[in-house]
C-alpha cells in the first residue's frame, strides 16, 4: 500500500531520516515545519494521511488538529514525546486516528499508517454517495448534480456529506453544529440556517421550494430524493 503521507514536524532531526526511510518503502512524503504550513498543505494537497507534531513552533499541536478536524476528514497519526495517557486519550477524542510516542523508527510508522489507512478504506464514511441525482464524493470531496459538478466550500461539502449519508432522515440543527462544525455545546442554529441557505442556492434550490433539502420547522432539516418527501 503506497500512500501520500504528510508529515507536520519542525524537528529536522526527526524529519529528514524519516521522509527518507518512508520513501524507501514507496511512500509519497511531503513535509511541513509549522502548524500554519501544515494546514494549508493538509487542504491543498489532500494527502491520505497526516502525521502530526504535537510541539509545533506556532501552534499546538491538539488546535491543529482541533482545525483541521473542522474542515478535513483526513486520518491523522499523532506523534507525541509525552507517554502520557491523559494526553493521548485527548488527542484520540480530539479526532486523532492513532499516536506514537517518539521515539520512533519509521517501520513503526509505516505498520500503523497502513492500519489507519487500512480502516478509513472500510469506512463508510469514505464512500460516494449516491441520492437521486446528487453524488458526494468524500475521497475526492466533490459533488455534482445530475452529472454538472457543483462548487462547494469545505464547510458546506461537510454539510452535505453528513445530511446525504442519512437520507429521508431528520437531522437537528444541534446534530450538524456537533458533528459538522465540532462546537460540543453551544453554538448558533443561525450558522447552520446561513449555510443552508448558501448550499441550496448551489443546488439550485430554496427553502421555499426545495427539491433535496427540506427544512424541518423547528427541528432540523432533511435530505430526499426530490419526488419522495413528505
Ligand atoms: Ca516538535
Amino acid at each position: 500500500m503506497v500512500a501520500r503521507l504528510l508529515l507536520i514536524e519542525d524537528d529536522l532531526t526527526i524529519r529528514t531520516p524519516l521522509i527518507r526511510a518512508l520513501r524507501e518503502r514507496g511512500h509519497a512524503v511531503a513535509a511541513a515545519s509549522t502548524a500554519m504550513s501544515g494546514l494549508r498543505d493538509a487542504l491543498d494537497d489532500r494527502p491520505d494521511l497526516v502525521v502530526l507534531d504535537l510541539g509545533l513552533p506556532d501552534l499546538d499541536g491538539r488546535e491543529l488538529l482541533r482545525m483541521l478536524r473542522t474542515v478535513s476528514s483526513v486520518p491523522v497519526i499523532v506523534a507525541t514525546a509525552r507517554d502520557d495517557e491523559t494526553e493521548i486519550v485527548r488527542m484520540l477524542d480530539a479526532g486523532a486516528d492513532d499516536y506514537l510516542v517518539k521515539p520512533f523508527t519509521a517501520a513503526q510508522l509505516d505498520a500503523r499508517a497502513r492500519a489507519v489507512l487500512r480502516r478509513s478504506a472500510g469506512e463508510p464514511g469514505v464512500a460516494v454517495l449516491v441520492v437521486g441525482g446528487l453524488r458526494v464524493d468524500p475521497r475526492s470531496r466533490q459533488v455534482s448534480l445530475d452529472g454538472v459538478p457543483v462548487e462547494l466550500t469545505p464547510r458546506e461539502f461537510d454539510l452535505l456529506h453528513h445530511l446525504a449519508a442519512r437520507p429521508g432522515q431528520v437531522v437537528t440543527k444541534r446534530e450538524l453544529l456537533t458533528e459538522v462544525w465540532r462546537i460540543p455545546y453551544g453554538g448558533a442554529d443561525k450558522t447552520v440556517d446561513v449555510h443552508l441557505s448558501w448550499l441550496r442556492r448551489k443546488l439550485g434550490e430554496s427553502a421555499q421550494e426545495p427539491r433535496y433539502l427540506h427544512t424541518v420547522r423547528g427541528v432540523g432539516v432533511r435530505l430526499d430524493v426530490p419526488g419522495t418527501g413528505r
